[in-house]
């Protein structure tokens, strides 16, 4: 088994998802006490959050590298970047280490690509609906269209991702403005909707809607389930 390197933090709350699925992901394909192997940096992601905000992402950048240079140090194979919002600096990231970058968008949209899905909407922080690193990543690379909501929808989607979401708050309020955001793409004729921001899926999950969901914490982490076990999930036919 390879071992999982993990930049955590962002929010926290969603990194708990990550340990949660990379760990059972690997219980169920070899049973017993199997456990990931995984070296995670967790980040204190009121440094990050404030230089989103004030636009320094160089900042950032020199921060997740640092922390990727750890991971790498402390004997990591790959590495994930736990965060759709912190991919916009992916590739410093991916310059400053040797093992190679598990990209969020890529693994997601490899999914998407496989079940067909040609236009799809995208939830996430105002960063990532509004910049070219995630749309154009799908886009450009996929062919798939990708849809966002209007200006106020996305205003509210981004709220509650920093005032809650990250804050380990779950509202019940939050959650139907969500699914109407979600039938609204919906009705311009997103195929689906990805849940592109780590933290959403506490929130919002395939049962409360009849839209089919791409939860990219939980596709992340099942592609590097197959990441680091490999030939081991040959031999065993998954
Ligand atoms: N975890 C969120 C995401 O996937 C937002 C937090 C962040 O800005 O990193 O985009």
């Amino acid at each position: 088994m390879k071992t999982i390197g993990l930049l955590g933090g962002m929010s926290w709350e969603s990194t708990a998802s990550y340990y949660r699925a990379l760990n059972e992901g690997v219980k169920a394909a070899l049973g017993g006490l199997h456990s990931a192997k995984l070296c995670l940096y967790s980040i204190d992601f009121a440094e990050i959050e404030g230089l989103q905000h004030a636009g320094d992402w160089d900042a950032t950048a020199e921060i997740l590298s640092q922390a990727a240079r750890s991971v790498e140090a402390g004997g990591a194979d790959f590495l994930l970047i736990g965060t759709n919002t912190m991919h916009k600096v992916a590739p410093q990231v991916a310059e400053a280490i040797s093992i190679p970058l598990l990209h969020i968008a890529d693994a997601t949209a490899q999914r998407m690509a496989a079940d067909g899905i040609r236009r799809v909407g995208l939830l996430g922080t105002r960063f990532t609906m509004e910049q070219d690193f995630y749309k154009g990543r799908i886009a450009e690379g996929f062919g798939i269209e990708v849809l966002v909501p209007n200006e106020s929808q996305r205003d509210l989607v981004h709220e509650v991702i920093y005032h809650e979401l990250c804050m380990g708050e779950l509202k019940e309020s939050s959650r139907q403005r969500y699914l109407e955001i979600i039938d609204s793409l919906r009705e311009q004729g997103a195929e689906a909707v990805i849940l592109g921001c780590t933290e959403i899926a506490l929130l919002v999950q395939q049962n409360h809607t009849a839209v089919p969901l791409y939860d990219t914490t939980a596709i992340h982490a099942e592609e590097a389930i197959k990441w680091a076990l490999g030939n081991q999930m040959n031999k065993l036919g998954k």
